[in-house]
């Protein structure tokens, strides 16, 4: 590595840039196990190589060790210990999260005993002979489904691509998540079935609400938040583009005897026309359309546009939770950005609590790019 780069390296940090590469020995493969070398030749750690990415190093370990399945199997085991701690009541969680579990590219999603996983790198997609049969032996899952159907993949120069690895996967899962049930379209839904890292914003809202507030759940996919309000007794409206969401979001709601409410609308017409029900609770739980810096302006501008809509449908009193899922759009912009709706709307705003994404999903402080999901629990004057 240049000179000077090499600490980041050292402090953790799992990726290399080009720039950052003083010079290739010998003639590695694509997708390669390498060795990685400070400026002045002593071992740095081992890495993915792969030249056409981004980042043709991806760090996987700082010690001088064997990549292999007993390799894997620790860090699976690792994993699940941290998940079996701080992941409680739940049968869905990720196990596995990429850099922020020192597996750099890959991610692995439970749901009980059905296993999804998304590969993000070329090593680990060469790998895959190692850590499958590391992962089968750690958690006895009865099926794997692997889902890199990214669009980002293609950047590793990997197509996207869909495969069930071991056994039969299902469509649906079946899960759990604090006594509720939900099926999780682990198969064809967004993200890999479910939104598991909203699950601990789910519980503060069930511990907040009251009996017969109402809640508005914006982007309510399957109907997660709202049931959950629902269960405290709230009287709920859950509203999506999709209508295979408000189908599933409604059949989750007869699967747990619940009461609530589901619509087919867009956001932003819903929002806009005149309300008669005013609410305690507006969610607004935008899709992450900015995966990239450029696209960062236009959630910021759909960020402002849906709290500038959501205020006056508010009660005083209410409570506006608005979650932003990409670390292109940090909290200080989440929250500049909803002050600015307030203040157009000549509203006062408070902001009473931030939270994040829950230890299954762990933000790595040394990588700062793992910090992805900030909520902002904004309260109306
Ligand atoms: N809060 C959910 C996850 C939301 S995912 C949970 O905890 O499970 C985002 C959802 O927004 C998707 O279901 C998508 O169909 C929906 N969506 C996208 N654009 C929309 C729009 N303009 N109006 C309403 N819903 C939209």
């Amino acid at each position: 590595m240049q000179g000077g780069r090499d600490k980041k390296i050292r402090h953790f940090y799992p990726w290399v840039q080009r720039g950052e590469i003083a010079s290739v020995q010998g003639n590695p493969t694509p997708g390669a196990l390498i060795h990685l070398l400070d400026s002045g030749g002593e071992f740095l750690g081992i890495g993915l190589y792969n030249p056409q990415s981004r980042f043709p190093v991806r760090v996987l370990t700082l010690q001088d060790e064997l990549i292999d399945s007993a390799f894997f199997a620790s860090r699976f085991r690792n994993a699940l210990a941290i998940r079996e701690r701080w992941a409680r009541d739940t049968n869905a969680y990720r196990l596995l999260f990429s850099e922020a579990d020192q597996v750099s590219g890959l991610i692995i999603d439970r749901y009980d005993r059905h296993l999804t996983v998304q590969v993000r790198a070329l090593g680990m997609e060469r790998l895959k002979p190692v850590w499958l049969p590391a992962l089968l032996e750690t958690l006895d899952p009865l099926s794997v489904w692997e889902r890199s159907d990214m669009e980002g993949r293609r950047e590793e120069g990997l197509p996207p691509h869909t495969e069930a690895l071991f056994g039969d996967p299902p469509e649906d899962a079946p899960i759990i998540e604090s006594g509720l049930q939900f099926l999780a379209p682990t198969r064809s839904g967004l993200k890999t079935g479910f939104y598991l890292d909203q699950r601990e914003n789910r519980r503060l809202l069930a511990a907040q609400v009251l009996p017969g507030e109402t809640v508005l759940d914006m982007f309510c996919y399957t109907g997660a938040f709202a049931l959950y309000a629902a269960r405290a007794g709230a009287n709920v409206l859950g509203v999506d583009i999709v209508p295979d969401h408000v189908e599933r979001a409604a059949a989750h709601a007869g699967m747990n005897g619940l009461e609530a409410q589901f619509e087919y609308a867009n956001a932003f017409e819903w929002l806009a026309e005149p309300r008669d029900t005013l609410y305690d609770w507006i969610l607004l739980d935008p899709p992450a359309i900015a995966k990239e810096r450029k696209q960062r302006d236009s959630l910021k501008w759909a960020v402002w546009k849906l709290a500038y809509l959501s205020l006056p449908v508010l009660k005083p009193g209410g409570r506006l939770v608005v979650s932003a899922c990409s670390y292109q759009f940090p909290l200080n912009e989440l929250i500049e950005t909803v002050r600015m709706a307030a203040s157009d709307r000549e509203t006062l705003l408070y902001l009473d609590q931030v939270t994040f994404q829950p230890p299954d999903h762990p933000a790595l402080t040394q990588f700062p790019e793992s910090l992805y999901l900030k909520t902002g629990w904004f309260r109306k004057g």
